[in-house]
């Protein structure tokens, strides 16, 4: 294990960005992590799903998910790397290895006043959405988290996780996180009735359950939905946008070992990827990046019909893997994530396109 951690660390203090004059940079970017989605899963979206956004895509790479002390990652640094630029250790969300906060892509974004938005389906405080946000050595502490979240000015939130924001959240003072974001202006939303309702022109928070979302197949409404309902909003914004999407419960599908949990949470992620595209494809300026934290459940496609319209899908753990995941990208500056590169350059590449000079 000393051997990796020195490893993981001089990678992070070697490598450069390359980003060289010709690179366009986009307005907006949109960056959908299917968590646990290895590219085993986008096979099975492939030959499975008949809406499969994968073929869409014109630049690939491939990105390796370790975190700083550890081969097989969690969530919680999968997401800060890509969150960051800088790798980090099990558990740690949007803090360096030594605990020091590190500035996230959505900070930098609300320096340059872009419009920034979360769009998941586990509680907003779970560690991929809080890896944008927070900074905390300790992935489980969802209370802290979301006081954190009302100390940045998100202008899109929606997930679940209302408890975390309601009278649980209730802080020595008395006022709940909702009543500070009241008071910061944000409209608050706890149904999807009300949220579907409304053409929004001021910041918001959906918070559609106490904890996540239902599973896709128990919801009346799909990650698509959710993601329409966020676009208007931050498009709002000449400066442009940074929206995070997460299908945040392939991971929880593929840790049960559950074929068709993982494949209808993987069917949502994906209509939620069509939607990115769409609106890239009309905003002629916006930059879709769709990725994994890391694998989970080292699933492999064992058989099926030809037409791939039946699949077996088989797994050989209940946890995660270090197997590569993929990136997909499209719209402008996306020759950036072709290749074979470590999760943390996923970051910096989109650091550097919202602010060529940031220095890592
Ligand atoms: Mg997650
Ligand atoms: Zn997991």
């Amino acid at each position: 294990m000393k051997v990796l951690k020195a490893f993981a660390l001089t990678a992070v203090i070697s490598v450069s960005v390359i980003f060289s004059q010709s690179t366009q940079r986009p307005q907006n970017i949109i960056i959908l992590i299917g968590d646990g989605m290895g590219s085993n899963y986008v096979s099975a979206a492939v030959l499975n799903l008949p809406n499969s956004p994968f073929r869409k895509f014109t630049s690939i790479g491939f990105s390796i998910t370790c975190a700083a002390d550890k081969l097989i990652t969690d969530s919680a640094p999968g997401a800060t790397a890509l969150s960051t630029g800088y790798r980090t250790n099990y558990y740690y969300i949007g803090v360096d290895t030594l605990g020091n906060h590190l500035p996230t892509i959505f900070d930098e974004a609300e320096r340059l006043n872009l419009s920034t938005g979360l769009v998941v389906t586990s509680t907003v405080t779970h560690a991929t959405p809080a890896a944008f946000v927070a900074h905390t050595i300790n992935r489980k502490e969802e209370k802290e988290i979301a006081k954190q979240f009302t100390n940045k000015d998100i202008d899109v939130v929606i997930g679940g996780g209302a408890k975390y924001f309601n009278n649980d959240g209730t802080s020595s003072s008395g006022s709940s996180n909702f009543d500070i974001l009241k008071q910061n202006n944000y409209d608050i939303y706890t149904n999807i009735d009300e949220l579907l309702g409304i053409q929004h022109t001021n910041k918001f928070y959906a918070l559609l359950e106490e904890e996540q979302l239902k599973r896709a197949n128990e919801r009346n409404y799909s990650l698509a939905d959710l993601t329409k309902k966020a676009l208007p909003l931050l498009s709002q914004n000449e400066k442009g946008f940074i929206l995070m999407i997460e299908g945040s419960q392939i991971d929880w599908g593929a840790h049960e070992n559950n074929q068709e949990y993982t494949l209808s949470e993987l069917n949502d992620f994906c209509g939620a990827i069509n939607v990115a595209l769409d609106f890239a494809e009309e905003s002629g300026n916006t930059l879709v990046v769709v990725t994994a934290d890391h694998e989970t459940g080292g699933m492999s496609i064992n058989g099926g019909k030809p037409d791939g319209s039946e699949i077996i899908m088989k797994f050989t753990t209940t946890g995660h893997t270090a197997e590569m995941v993929g990136v997909f990208a499209k719209g402008p500056g996306e020759e950036l994530f072709r290749g074979v590169y470590d999760n943390y350059m996923i970051g910096r590449k989109l650091f550097q396109l919202l602010n060529p000079d940031f220095q890592f």
